[in-house]
């Protein structure tokens, strides 16, 4: 797709008008390309992608954020890469969480073996995490549903799972795949996540895995980066997009979508698919349309969270593994990743790239932030990695449009429909299932489904 403005375009040349270039938005648009489509793109910021994208600092090519993608496998994220680019990018898994807690190194044990073995705690702490480790690994979807309402820290509870350490590994853990914590997210989405699956499996496949353990390790980093992947993505898009251009308004008539108005102008159109966040969704639907107006109010409630990423160029390379490391404590609680060890283009030849995430918490800036991360977890068990520094970067952004609390998990979310018949939404805060980029596709898959039904 080509770049073009919002003065110059006829509407009437596209199948389908997307507000916001974020992840949702793109993915529709990809679907809606390989069924022969045209769709014009009208994004509000200056770049395509929203909260995806990566871009060039001193030698150095980082992400928004550091995208580790769930299921580069299976799933809709990996279906959308399979299906429409050719050849499909190439991802390479990671080896692995690695839990830092005080002066011991742990993994989120897999199988009751190796459960028993389990360093960072002792006897009584490691037959606790195999009860409730079983009760997670064979629990059916529809179990975990009935814990929705509650918090994950309340469901350990209920089952007697008390121990400080475990509860503090799963406190990261959750962090990074809910956007809170265990006193925040969703039971429900804790224990899908961590059982790590959508489809069940036969009860024989249930105990062998319970037993021995899986080698099915399904996350990774892409060669190229989230530049190069969006990139690709952009290639594969038929239509237009314009940037810098907000949309102030939803135009409807009775009943029915039928244009909107951006940069100053009005464009007349019967289908536009929205992956403009849900909070802001109020003010830019006709107040005249008052079911409408309901339904927006109602999603524009979603949390959201906030994150920090600190990007490190070191002058040599310190770390050269690809484990995902979490320093548990002290805190804050830092995920840190060396992705040039993952695709050595992003980084300058024996030099690394180092990305370390943070949630930031309220009450908190960006730059006590920082200096806490240095001083605890990095002074202490990397202190080499202050000493190699050439290049530091730091993003803030919302890594995650909706957490997933308790009233507000997929199972709570709205789907693509709106009460405006031809005006769908797209977005990780409008349909669940997975976190980050899987949710995003999920959602896409959701609206591709919805019109191709029309
Ligand atoms: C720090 C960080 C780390 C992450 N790590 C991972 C990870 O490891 N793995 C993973 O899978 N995912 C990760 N993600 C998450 C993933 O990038 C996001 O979940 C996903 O990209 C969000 O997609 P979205 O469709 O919800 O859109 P968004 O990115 O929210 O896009 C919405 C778009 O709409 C635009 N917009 C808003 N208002 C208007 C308007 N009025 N008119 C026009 N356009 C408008 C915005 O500018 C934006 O481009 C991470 C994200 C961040 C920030």
């Amino acid at each position: 797709m080509k770049q073009t403005s919002i003065d110059q375009v006829d509407a009437r040349e596209y199948d389908a008008i997307i507000a916001g270039a974020g992840a949702g938005g793109l993915l529709t648009a990809l679907g809606l390309s390989a069924r022969g489509k045209r769709v014009l793109i009208i994004e509000k910021g200056n770049h395509i992608g929203g909260v995806w994208y990566g871009y060039n600092v001193d030698g150095y090519r980082v992400d928004q954020g550091l995208h580790i993608i769930t299921r580069v496998k299976r799933g809709a994220f990996a279906e959308f890469m399979r299906n429409h680019l050719n050849p499909p990018p190439e991802f390479v898994l990671h080896e692995g969480w690695f839990f830092q807690v005080h002066d011991k190194v742990g993994t989120i044990p897999s199988s009751i073996g190796e459960t028993l073995r389990w360093p960072l705690t002792g006897p009584r702490g490691r037959l606790g995490l195999a009860r409730i480790g079983a009760k997670i690994k064979t629990m059916k979807l529809e179990e975990m549903k009935q814990y929705k309402d509650i918090t994950f820290l309340e469901f350990m509870q209920s089952k007697g799972a008390t121990n400080q350490v475990i509860l503090d590994v799963m406190q990261s853990a959750i962090y990074m795949a809910a956007g809170v914590g265990i006193d925040e997210a969703s039971a429900y989405e804790a224990l899908r996540t961590l059982k790590d699956t959508d489809k069940e499996s036969s009860k024989i496949d249930s105990a062998k895995r319970l037993l021995f353990g899986s080698d099915e390790y399904d996350e990774g980093y892409v060669i190229g980066g989230m530049k190069g992947l969006l990139e690709r993505v952009q290639e594969s898009i038929a239509g237009d997009f314009i940037l810098e251009t907000p949309v102030d308004n939803i135009i409807e008539e009775k009943g029915r979508v039928a244009g909107l108005k951006a940069g100053g102008v009005t464009l007349e159109h019967d289908l536009i698919v929205s992956n403009i966040p849900l909070w802001s969704m109020p003010d830019i639907v006709p107040e005249t349309h008052r079911e409408a107006k309901q339904f927006f109010d109602r999603w524009s409630t979603m949390k959201h969270t906030r994150g920090v990423t600190i990007w490190w160029g070191l002058d040599e390379v310190v770390i050269g593994d690809r484990k995902s490391r979490v320093i548990v404590y002290p805190e804050p609680n830092t995920w840190l990743i060396s992705l040039s060890s993952f695709d050595p283009s992003c980084a300058p030849e024996d030099k690394e790239l180092l990305g370390a995430a943070t949630i930031l918490p309220e009450g908190f800036t960006t730059e006590e932030i920082v200096e806490l991360v240095k001083k605890n977890g990095i002074a202490k068990y990397h202190p080499e990695i202050l000493q190699h520094i050439e290049m530091e970067h730091i993003q803030t952004s919302y890594a995650t449009r909706a957490a997933l609390i308790p009233g507000q998990t997929d199972l709570d979310r709205p789907g693509p429909k709106t009460p405006i018949d031809g005006l769908y939404i797209v977005g990780t805060d409008t349909a669940g299932s997975g976190v980050g980029l899987q949710q995003a596709a999920n959602s896409a898959q959701g609206v591709l489904e919805v019109l191709l039904d029309n």
